[in-house]
């Protein structure tokens, strides 16, 4: 990872979803950073479309961190609360998954949380600080409750209580995040049938009551419940990053009224708004459509990595898929082809075979055919402006070329600039987009290999010094032979494979 405090010279820009612009950023408190990111409702495994957002996350975390940030980053895992078509009314996701599979409810959650720790491992995604659980912070959901009631935004209605989001926006504006606006959005609502217990339509659920066959209940002044689903977000956000925190990430598609909802919920219950930067990524589609497990438009990791599935002619490597997401900008649709996944694994081994390349580069006396000094600055300058990953590979492939022309001995470098552009190659591929050198066992053998060549070069000098010429002959030719070119030059003997 890069120097501490790197922040201090780095200029960082963060598309802020809630102004619809790209802001400097600049943490509440100086080198610290709280950033929550909506987990998974672990009822099902995830699917790529998931991953993608936490791939885009991941990538982002990286970058603060790399920067010297010290990141506490929260990312929750939803197990309870959550309702079949993320409505008010219906069944739990994991509840109903339980029935159907005739488990516990924490069967499920463990099963699906342990199947999403696996996949984003695989991804080789950093684990976030803190992954706190909806039913571990009942007690908290319960107090904020209360707060919120007091403070006049929310109602009892048979057990259940609702966030009142007419009273709200008299003196509050819902709907600033997701751009819409209270009385279009009653304008195009339908009536509330006779049997609800809302007052309006918008309002949502903070508390429900459960009906008898509902397992997953706590006890409450208000009635035997389970939190809405809005609710774990702001009560983990502030228990863990305070009432006001830095960034606050999430799919799209979480805008509203997911995220809307947190934004009322924060201002009614601490009287301040929760989020400084809100940042959504965008969503993976397959055949141009929202990968999405209500759909069934859907690819899993599993059937990635196996290849396991018709729309893949063959398996990828996780890493392939990482850097096929990181050719996207985050805020970007991207949609998903075995073609698209091909091109991406060519682009990988090829940047890869330039990493190995560059290890086997001999430093010149000084640099010709490449600035890296101001290579490595714009490829700051890509990630500083809002994370701009596809920019960034761009650059690193600029750099591609520059070693192969120094491979062909057509350019020069010299020291300082070689070691530059090592640690920038290394640290943006490895510790900024998240990468893995899947060549681990091919770089071992070439290792070995390049241990083995030196060795014959050191031979051939002697012979050479012993005026063998013969023998340094033999060992020239015959390992061109095989494919292994020596270059003779003032420095000494390198070698390249041809
Ligand atoms: P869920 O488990 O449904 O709450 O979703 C977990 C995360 O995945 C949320 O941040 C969603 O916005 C995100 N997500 C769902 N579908 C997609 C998709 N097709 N592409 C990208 N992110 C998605
Ligand atoms: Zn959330």
């Amino acid at each position: 990872m890069a120097a501490a405090s790197l922040y201090k010279t780095q200029l960082l820009k963060i598309y802020n979803s809630i102004s619809g612009q790209k802001e400097t950023f600049t943490p509440i408190t100086e080198g610290n950073i709280g950033m929550y990111v909506c987990g998974p409702t672990v009822y099902s495994n995830v699917h790529l479309g998931n991953c993608r957002t936490f791939i885009s996350f991941d990538m982002v975390f990286r970058y603060l961190k790399h920067l010297g940030y010290k990141v506490r980053y929260v990312r929750n895992i939803t197990d309870a609360g959550h309702l079949e078509n993320d409505a008010d009314e219906g069944e739990d996701k994991v509840a109903k998954k339980a029935r159907l599979e005739q488990l516990e409810p924490m069967e499920i959650v463990q099963r699906y949380t342990l199947d999403f720790h696996n996949v984003m491992s695989k991804f080789n995604a950093i684990p976030p600080s803190i992954e706190p659980t909806a039913t571990g912070h009942i007690v908290e959901q319960v107090e904020i409750i209360k707060t919120i009631i007091e403070n006049g935004f929310a109602y009892i209605s048979n057990g259940s209580v609702y966030f009142d989001v007419q009273k709200f926006n008299k003196t509050h504006e819902y709907g600033k995040l997701s751009g819409r606006n209270l009385e279009d959005m009653i304008a195009n609502t339908r009536e509330l049938t006779a049997q609800s217990d809302k007052k309006n339509p918008q309002d949502f659920a903070l508390w429900k009551k459960a009906e008898p066959q509902h397992i997953m209940r706590w006890p409450s002044p208000w009635s035997d419940g389970f939190p809405g689903w809005h609710l774990e977000c702001t009560v983990m956000s502030t228990k863990y990053l305070g009432e006001r925190f830095d960034i606050h990430g999430g799919g799209m598609d979480l805008k509203f009224p997911h995220h809307e909802c947190e934004i009322a919920q924060g201002e009614a219950a601490c009287g301040q708004t929760p989020v400084n930067y809100w940042m959504h990524a965008n969503m993976l589609t397959l055949n141009g459509k929202k990968m999405s497990k209500s759909t069934g438009n859907t690819i899993s990791p599993e059937e990635l990595f196996t290849g396991n599935n018709t729309v893949l002619g063959k398996p990828f490597d996780p890493t392939i898929v990482r850097f096929f997401m990181m050719q996207a900008h985050y805020r970007s649709v991207l949609d998903f082809s075995n073609d698209a996944l091909e091109a991406s694994e060519k682009g990988f081994y090829k940047l890869m075979d330039a990493l190995q390349t560059l290890s086997t580069i001999v430093a010149d006396q000084k640099t010709e055919g490449f600035d890296v000094e101001k290579w490595r600055s714009e490829c700051y300058d890509a990630m500083n402006d809002d994370f701009n990953t596809p920019i960034v590979i761009a650059k690193l492939f600029d750099a591609v070329k520059f070693i192969n022309t120094l491979k062909e001995q057509k350019a020069s470098i010299s020291k300082n600039d070689l070691e530059q552009l090592r640690v920038t190659i290394n640290e943006f591929v490895f510790d900024v987009l998240g990468l893995v050198n899947s060549n681990e066992v091919a770089s071992d053998t070439i290792d070995k290999l390049s241990g083995t060549v030196e060795l014959l070069i050191k031979l051939r000098a002697e012979a050479r010094a012993n005026k063998d010429f013969a023998t340094s002959d033999k060992i020239r030719d015959e390992l061109l032979e095989i494919g292994i070119q020596l270059k003779d030059s003032r420095e000494g003997t390198t070698f390249s494979l041809n």
